[in-house]
């Protein structure tokens, strides 16, 4: 992204005018896989599902309401990774915890951070760049620091234990997996 900002810079307003932006390359390939959840078990089957095609490096930003499972979806995550679900939880003030395990898990929720500036200023870059796994809560907040081939979950609460929950993966095999092993949350699945 700063790349793009730097190479707009650069151009006279002319060449603007008479070049049109050329399109995002940096935006990578993604696959999205819709899932409907039924209950909180629904949502730790998916959130399961997809913590075993993790691997290091990867980062998940998850979207949506209050209450509408991303802290649970984590714990699932977790549970794949062999961390126990009760070490993941929300509490008022942490935004970081680090959890060690075979494959280190940090889950970050920013809903108290102003935004991307203040995130950068407590080092998110470097957190998101870290040698585990990466999970954020209200990732939207941070949008610009997230790297273009993180995984997006998007939740939607459609009912009182209903949730849409769109989840977008680099278009890699190992989502494919994913993708197959998770199809009876799927639509027509
Ligand atoms: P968030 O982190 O998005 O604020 P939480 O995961 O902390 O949300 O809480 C989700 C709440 O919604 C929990 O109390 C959970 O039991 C409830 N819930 C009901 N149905 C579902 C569902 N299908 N998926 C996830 N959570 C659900
Ligand atoms: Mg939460």
């Amino acid at each position: 992204m700063q790349v793009h900002r730097t190479a707009s810079h650069e151009r006279s307003p002319l060449s603007e005018a008479a070049q049109p932006d050329p399109p995002v390359t940096l935006m990578c390939d993604k696959k999205h896989i819709p899932f409907i959840s039924n209950s909180p078990e629904d949502t730790l089957a998916i959130a399961r599902e997809l913590g075993g095609a993790l691997r290091p490096g990867d980062v998940v930003g998850l979207t949506g309401d209050l209450g509408a499972g991303k802290t649970l979806f984590c714990k699932g995550v977790g549970e794949a990774l062999g961390i126990p679900p009760d070490r993941i939880v929300s509490p008022t003030f942490t935004i970081v915890t680090e959890h060690a395990g075979p494959v280190p898990l940090t889950h970050i929720d920013v809903y108290r951070l102003s935004g991307a500036r203040e995130a950068d200023e407590i080092g998110m870059r470097e957190l998101l760049s870290g040698d585990g796994v990466c999970l954020v809560e209200w990732a939207e907040k941070i949008a610009e620091l997230l790297p273009t081939d993180c995984i997006q979950v998007k939740f939607i609460i459609s009912g009182d234990d209903r949730r849409e929950i769109a989840v977008a993966t680099p278009d890699l095999p190992r989502f494919d997996d994913f993708r197959a092993r998770s199809i009876r949350f799927q639509p027509g699945g």
